[in-house]
């Protein structure tokens, strides 16, 4: 179903008539989605048109935008009181007998927490998702608290939000925003948004354009100072509220939110790697969010709210863990299933990797499936890449683990031996970063690229210098690659463990040494690795720890931080102790 099979009305309220389209069943729950500045309802297309099948959808264009009418004059036709009467007037025509679950972008967002903390709209409202739009009066007590109390933390918040507001100041000024939206910014809008937000071309933005952000200036001019400064002390949610925050919109820091809980008793939060305009740019995730909070609040169950760590900053990403069958990558895999990720497990291993998906959807995963590939094979891992961007989309997070153990001397190292480990541990990072990485920037939206390097990275030893070297390989190339990556809010991290308790050791091969030999020593570092104990869990935490934080190289294990900080200020007690030979 898409906006051209809407059916259309025309609602007459405060001198203007609203354009309202409705697709989908009016018996099932309504869903009102409220555009913001400069757009019109046509920005929700794509969402409106996955949410039609299960829901009443309702759009309308705000006063003065698209095809409903302007008021007269414009000054004082746009404060958030009239906004609230338009938003009254529709629900009353397309929803008279029960409340409507609201969801407004940008400006809609920040109108419709108006609507969702002011007493005439009690009982009217189920609940309401807010994306990259806050509530005035949060910001301005947000402002307050920050004038008030200037930590230097404080400050270098509001400074943030300062620079990110520019063009509000612009808008403030008179005439010069209507010429210049009327004239060369309205016609280079829609190029704009596609190179600089990633926005897909097509049927939006529409024609109206110019006339729709000239007239929503004055959204701008009627509210905000007044606003900021003045702010309601009772701006209270009385819907339960979802909140979706782009990780990387240009206008509005994520810390604004962050006294949020204090005005909404029922908050629950989803965080995604996009800029602004996530109506257009992540249609897919938006509409799942948005259906996933109706359904549990229209079916009276608590919202959502994922239960594991971090699960507001993962919910619904899509996540792909190779060497996802057993420890530090099957750890990682269930972490990021605990946050409600959709996790993707491969491995060269195909049971190993079911098995994981498996418990990935029992431990919270919002989908879990296996694929088996060896990230060696760069034809296997062409065909996974072109499998999951088909059946799943873009990743938001990768995490090549994927990677195999090889001890022995550089003399005792056959060539062969070089190529096998560098073929998993190097060419298998290099295979997932260029593949998902290239489609995660070409996106456009930002995401996270992990990956498990070891403290043999920047440890020496006589006794791994294949593992070793193909570890600093992957850390200089993580390094390398958040260089080039960050202008695309893609980070890159390198995640050092030391010693850790899983089956690498008795998987590792000992060279120069026969099958029996080779077993004992295989047992005796088992032994030694279960003797420190160090458990894989608690590398899939840094691994998230990682992401959230974007963090550039994390040791892990008590050993791999020491590692890290003498490489640094002693690395010749660190090459005295690469001499001494193990005895295992
Ligand atoms: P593990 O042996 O328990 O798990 C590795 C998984 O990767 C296995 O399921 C295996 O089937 C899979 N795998 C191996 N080669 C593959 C290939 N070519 N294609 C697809 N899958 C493949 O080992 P682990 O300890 O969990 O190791 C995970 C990563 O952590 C590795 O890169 C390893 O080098 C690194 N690491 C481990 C330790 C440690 O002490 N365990 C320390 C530092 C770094």
């Amino acid at each position: 179903m898409t906006l051209r099979d809407a059916r259309e009305r025309r609602v007459r309220t405060g001198g203007v008539e609203l354009c309202v389209a409705e697709l989908g069943d009016p018996e099932q729950p309504t869903v009102v989605l409220v555009h913001g500045y400069p757009d019109s309802k046509e920005v929700w297309s794509e969402v409106a048109a996955r949410l039609a099948d299960r829901f009443h959808v309702v759009l309308y264009d705000v006063r003065g935008h698209g095809r409903s009418t302007a008021p007269r004059p414009l000054r004082g036709g746009f404060t958030l009181a009239k906004l609230t009467d338009d938003f009254l007037a529709v629900v009353d025509a397309v929803s008279p007998d029960r409340p409507v679950h609201l969801v407004g972008h940008d400006w809609g967002s920040v109108q419709a927490w108006e609507f969702v903390t002011v007493a005439r709209t009690e009982g009217r409202i189920a609940s309401f998702t807010s994306i990259s739009g806050p509530s005035l009066d949060h910001f301005g007590h947000w402002i307050g608290a920050r004038v008030k109390r200037p930590t230097p933390r404080r400050v270098g918040q509001l400074l943030g939000q300062g620079a990110k507001s520019w063009y509000v100041y612009l808008l403030h000024t008179p005439v010069l925003p209507e010429l210049a939206w009327r004239g060369p910014l309205g016609k280079r809008w829609p190029k704009m948004l596609e190179r600089v937000e990633r926005v897909p071309g097509g049927d939006y933005p529409t024609g109206s354009l110019p006339s729709d952000a000239a007239h929503g200036a004055w959204l701008y001019r009627d509210n905000v100072r007044a606003r900021l400064r003045r702010p309601r002390p009772d701006a209270y949610a009385h819907a339960p509220v979802q909140l979706i925050t782009p990780q990387g919109d240009a206008f509005l820091s994520e810390r604004l939110y962050d006294d949020l809980d204090r005005w909404v008793p029922q908050l629950t939060r989803r965080t995604l790697p996009a800029r602004h305009w996530v109506p257009r740019t992540r249609p897919d995730q938006v509409a799942a969010w948005i259906e996933e909070f109706v359904t549990s609040v229209a079916g009276g169950r608590p919202a959502p709210a994922a239960t594991g760590r971090h699960a507001d900053r993962f919910a619904g990403q899509l996540v792909l863990v190779t060497g996802a069958g057993s420890g530090i990558g099957r750890a990682t895999a269930f972490a990021f299933a605990e946050a409600g990720a959709r996790v993707i497990a491969v491995d060269r291993d195909a049971e190993a990797a079911a098995r994981t998906a498996e418990l990935a959807r029992l431990a919270g995963a919002a989908g879990a499936w296996s694929e088996p590939a060896d990230v060696s094979d760069e034809q296997a891992m062409e065909k996974l890449a072109e499998k999951v961007h088909h059946e799943h989309g873009v990743l938001d997070v990768l995490v090549n683990n994927a990677g195999i153990g090889l001890s022995g001397s550089f003399f005792a190292t056959t060539a062969d031996d070089w190529r096998k480990v560098l073929d998993v541990n190097l060419w298998g990072v290099i295979h997932g970063c260029r593949l998902f990485g290239a489609r995660m920037a070409e996106r456009g939206q930002g995401g996270h690229i992990v990956n498990i390097a070891s403290a043999a990275a920047y440890q020496p030893s006589r006794a791994l210098p294949a593992y070793s070297t193909s570890k600093a390989a992957v850390l200089m190339l993580s390094e390398c690659l958040r260089a080039e990556l960050a202008s695309q809010g893609i980070g890159v991290t390198a995640v050092c463990p030391g010693f850790v308790n899983t089956d690498i050791t008795s998987t590792a091969r000992f060279t120069g040494v026969d099958e029996a030999e080779q077993e004992r020593r295989r047992q005796r570092s088992a032994r030694l690795y279960g003797l420190r104990n160090y458990p894989p869990e608690k590398v899939a935490t840094a691994v998230l720890d990682a992401v959230i934080g974007n963090k550039a190289v994390v040791p892990v294990t008590p050993e791999a931080r020491a590692a890290r900080l003498l490489s640094r200020v002693a690395p010749g007690l660190l090459r005295r102790i690469a001499r001494v030979e193990p005895r295992l």
